[in-house]
């Protein structure tokens, strides 16, 4: 039987990246996406293409009915296997005396507020042999000085998580992992030349792509990892 993993945030960047490299895999995949409904079409067909079953659902991960229906729509095609809580936004960019608190609400809710309850409804269905990878980032540790303090204490918040979790779920044969991408070559960045600033600080000397964080999500879902929970991977060229 073919895994099944559910993927928030498919229909773009990372997200939609994990989702091809799961399918080239031989996973079934199930992903969610909040607006971009032509772009969640491409990776729906870019993953069907590799032969195996895919669907995209709308569905705000922040909000407990969409993270319902999301499983819902999974559990129409077979028991879920893995879990890649990827859905993510930066919240208001700017020293914290200055952005736009306002923003804060919905930051929490989505980066937090969605790894909970997708993780939660995860390990309700989940069978022994499970696996959630969750997206958190190099900002966790590096603090994300003068530009993304407050994202930076949601991603740290997603690696207590994940700790947390592989203890509480290790018991029951569910692994809980985490990737921390450093800057990667995708929209979430309000100024697109940041990934080449970033990158160009890093010992490999350039910015990430989203087939390179896949492919770290791909081996934490696998049985090569078998062994591996509770860990979080720097995937950061270094820096
Ligand atoms: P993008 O902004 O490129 O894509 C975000 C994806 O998440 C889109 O598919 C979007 O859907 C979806 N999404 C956003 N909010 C919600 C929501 N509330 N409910 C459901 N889906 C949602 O982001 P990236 O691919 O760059 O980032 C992916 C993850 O990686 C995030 O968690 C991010 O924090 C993390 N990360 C990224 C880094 C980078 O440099 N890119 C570095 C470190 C971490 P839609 O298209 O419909 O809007």
């Amino acid at each position: 039987m073919s895994p099944l993993t559910v993927v928030t945030g498919g229909s773009r960047g990372i997200g939609a990246a994990i989702c091809r490299r799961l399918g080239a895999d031989g996973h079934d995949v199930v992903f969610s996406y909040r607006a971009a409904a032509a772009r969640a079409r491409e990776t729906v067909e870019a993953v069907r293409a590799c032969g195996v079953r895919c669907e995209a659902v709308p569905a705000d991960v922040a909000d407990e009915d969409g993270v319902d229906a999301l499983f819902a729509a999974a559990a129409s095609l077979g028991a879920v296997t893995g879990l890649v809580n990827n859905a993510g936004i930066t919240g208001p960019v700017g020293r914290l005396v200055e952005v736009d608190v306002s923003e804060f609400p919905r930051l929490f809710a989505v980066n937090i507020g969605g790894v909970l309850l997708c993780c939660r409804r995860a390990a309700q269905v989940m069978a022994p042999g499970g696996a959630i990878v969750n997206l958190s980032s190099g900002a966790a540790t590096l603090g994300g000085p003068f530009e993304y303090v407050h994202y930076a204490g949601t991603k740290a918040a997603v690696d207590a998580i994940t700790i947390g979790l592989s203890k509480e779920l290790g018991p029951d044969g569910i692994r809980v992992n985490a990737v921390a991408p450093g800057a990667i070559w995708t929209e979430i960045h309000a100024d697109p030349d940041r990934p080449a600033r970033v990158g160009a600080q890093t010992p490999l000397g350039r910015a990430g792509e989203a087939s390179e964080i896949a492919g770290a999500v791909a081996w934490l879902l696998s049985e090569d990892a078998s062994y591996t929970t509770g860990a979080i991977l720097r995937v950061a060229g270094g820096r």
